[in-house]
C-alpha cells in the first residue's frame, strides 16, 4: 500500500516521499481515512507507532492555506514533544507552505506571542501555556476546527488534564477532535465521552 491511495494532494505526497516514507505505518493506514473525512477519533497506539503523521498528514491536508487564524490546535505533555510535531508538522506541510508554532512553558511569552501573531495553520503546545494564550488572546481560537491530544494518558499522569478540559471547554464546539493515548483510564474515557460526538475508535 502507498501514500497515493489516499485522497491526498500532490504536495503532501511530494514532501512525504522526500521524508522516504514510502508506505503507511498500520496507526497511518487505519487513520488517514478516517480522519480526511472528519470524524472523532480515539486512537490507542504507542510512540513509534508513527502516529505523528497519521494525524500529522489529514491536518496539512485539510488545513486552508489562506486563512490566518489558526485551525488546528495539538496538545502534547512535554516540551520536547511539542518542538518534535512542530518538525514533522512543518516538514509534511512544506511545500504547501504550512505554519507551524510551537507554544509551551519556560520560555518566553512575547517571543511566542510574537509568533502567534504571524499567519499560524497549526499550533502545538503544553496545555498551561495554551490556556494561558487562550485566556490573554494573544492565541484566537475562533478559526478552530481541528483539536488533537496527543498522549493523553501522559497529561493525566501529569496532571494537566483539568487545564486540557478548560481549553476544549474554550474552543469552537463545531471543530472535529481526536484523541491519542496508549492506555485509556477512565479520566481519558469520560473527557472523550464529554466532549467528541460518536468517535470512531482505533486500537493498534
Ligand atoms: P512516531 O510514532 O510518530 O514518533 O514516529 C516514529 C518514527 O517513524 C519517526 O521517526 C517517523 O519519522 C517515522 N515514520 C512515521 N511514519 C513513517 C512511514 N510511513 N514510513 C517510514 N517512517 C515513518
Amino acid at each position: 500500500l502507498i501514500f497515493n491511495n489516499y485522497n491526498i494532494g500532490e504536495e503532501i505526497i511530494r514532501a512525504i516521499t522526500a521524508m522516504n516514507y514510502v508506505s503507511p505505518t498500520e496507526v497511518q493506514r487505519k487513520v488517514i481515512p478516517i480522519a480526511l473525512d472528519k470524524k472523532d477519533l480515539v486512537v490507542s497506539s504507542q510512540t513509534g507507532s508513527g502516529k505523528t503523521a497519521a494525524f500529522g498528514i489529514p491536518i496539512c491536508e485539510m488545513v486552508e492555506w489562506e486563512e490566518n487564524k489558526p485551525q488546528c490546535l495539538i496538545l502534547t505533555p512535554t516540551r520536547e514533544l511539542a518542538a518534535q510535531i512542530k518538525e514533522d508538522i512543518t516538514n509534511i506541510g512544506r511545500f504547501k507552505r504550512i505554519k507551524a508554532a510551537a507554544i509551551y512553558g519556560k520560555q518566553s511569552f512575547a517571543k511566542q506571542k510574537l509568533e502567534l501573531k504571524q499567519k499560524t495553520h497549526v499550533v502545538v503546545g503544553t496545555p498551561g501555556r495554551v490556556l494561558d494564550h487562550i485566556e490573554k488572546g494573544t492565541l484566537v481560537v475562533e478559526k478552530l476546527k481541528f483539536l488533537i491530544i496527543d498522549e493523553a494518558d501522559e497529561m493525566l499522569n501529569m496532571g494537566f488534564i483539568d487545564q486540557v478540559e478548560s481549553i476544549i471547554q474554550k474552543l469552537p464546539t463545531e471543530r472535529v477532535t481526536s484523541v491519542f493515548s496508549a492506555t485509556m483510564p477512565e479520566d481519558i474515557k469520560h473527557l472523550c465521552h464529554t466532549y467528541m460526538k460518536n468517535p470512531v475508535e482505533i486500537s493498534v
